[in-house]
């Protein structure tokens, strides 16, 4: 990653300079359609030329060495996860408005709107007018898709909360799970219970309740419409401990693909293995590369349904690296590598991020986070590499 980490600094460099020397150049123009974003410029592209089908798996925390660390224990060799065979990859950027590194709700929010906010913020311009910035799952809803969320966090976690809720702060999860339930409505809400979600909150919104696997696993998916998946208080136990009654994120996000599924407008999905983030933090090898492939059998898992339908943009990336993680040896298959943490926090590195289907393409280089947006949405962009 020295290479990466050199080329994230010289990019930003040219970025800032790019940005004081035109920004006259920062405005939307919607007579032609096209908007100047703060990476590449993207035209508004045409909507009946986006996928009908749109799934983002987002490995909160996971970077290049996460990812590696992954391949060699499951397969002895390094490149070899299901996402890493994907036909289109590049790397992001993940810089937040005020600082190099971001944490999950700024970058759950680049990802999600295509603009930048600071730290801590959920989705509204700050810095700017503070106003609600319109999400791609609330864009795909106005469309007529089914949508939903999937992570192993407590459901209202920064990273869920950029797509479809609004707050000045991360920490306000008792509005977060209230906008989820009575504003956004997403169709699916499959995560941990507590933190601001209750059974009797997301009943009272017209959401079927489901607290464990064998639940979820026995609901109707070909007549479901609203399911509220509240597995657990908190967040999802590590995979290394083992889930027990609960279920997998595979297992999670199969059930939110039968359920959206039923929708001939198309789905949009973002599916987040948001605990790598937390086995970082605590420099944590062998929860991290659990969780690492529990996030790889769910991109499978994706892959598998989306082979059956063609129309299907799959993208997975990740919003920062977590634990400044570095292997320096492979001992093989079913042996964790050799590594050195350098962070308990997230770091600067670029993130990698592999696309699959219509408009995956676009996935090359090195992007700014707030790309993926544009991506999602099935734009195309016009100047840049
Ligand atoms: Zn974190």
């Amino acid at each position: 990653m020295m290479k990466s980490l050199k080329r994230n600094k010289l990019d930003r460099i040219a970025f800032f300079t790019i940005l004081s020397l035109g920004c006259a150049a920062c405005v939307t123009s919607s007579s032609t359609g096209s908007t100047i974003a703060q990476g590449r410029t993207w035209t508004s592209g045409d909507p009946d030329k986006a996928p009908k089908n749109v799934i983002l798996l987002i490995g909160d925390g996971m970077g290049p060495e996460q990812v590696k660390a992954a391949g060699m224990y499951a397969n002895g060799t390094p490149g070899t996860l299901p996402f890493e065979q994907f036909p289109h990859q590049g790397e992001i950027m993940t810089y937040s408005a005020n600082n190099s590194v971001t944490d999950s709700a700024a970058g759950g929010t680049a990802i999600a709107t295509g603009v930048k906010v600071n730290n801590g913020v959920i989705s509204m311009a700050i810095p700017g007018d503070g106003q609600p910035l319109k999400t791609v799952l609330e864009k795909y809803q106005a469309a007529g898709k089914s949508t939903g969320l999937v992570t192993t966090t407590e459901m209202t976690h920064a990273t869920p909360a950029a797509f479809a809720a609004h707050q000045e702060g991360r920490t306000q999860q008792a509005e977060i799970g209230q906008q989820y339930l009575n504003t956004t409505r997403p169709e699916v809400l499959f995560g941990g219970g507590g933190a601001g979600m209750s059974p009797k909150a997301a009943e009272s919104a017209g959401y079927t309740v489901v607290t464990n696997r064998q639940q979820m696993q026995a609901l109707d998916t070909e007549t479901m419409t609203r399911v509220s998946g509240q597995f657990g208080r908190g967040h999802l136990p590590y995979e290394s401990k083992g889930v027990g009654d609960l279920p997998h994120l595979r297992e999670m996000a199969k059930t939110a693909l039968n359920i959206l599924d039923n929708d001939p407008d198309g789905l949009f999905l973002m599916i987040e293995g948001g605990r790598i983030d937390h086995a970082g933090h605590e420099n944590h090898l062998q929860r991290n590369v659990m969780e690492t492939l529990q996030f790889a059998e769910t991109v499978a898992e994706v892959l598998k349904w989306a082979e059956n339908n063609p129309d299907t943009l799959i993208i997975v990336t990740a919003d920062h690296e977590t634990g400044g993680l570095k292997v320096l040896k492979n001992n093989g298959q079913g042996q964790f590598p050799q590594v050195s943490w350098s962070s308990h926090n997230h770091t600067a590195a670029n993130v990698g991020i592999y696309g699959w289907g219509p408009n995956s393409d676009r996935v090359s280089g090195t992007m700014e986070n707030t790309d993926v947006f544009y991506l999602l949405l099935g734009q195309q962009y016009v100047t840049g590499d």
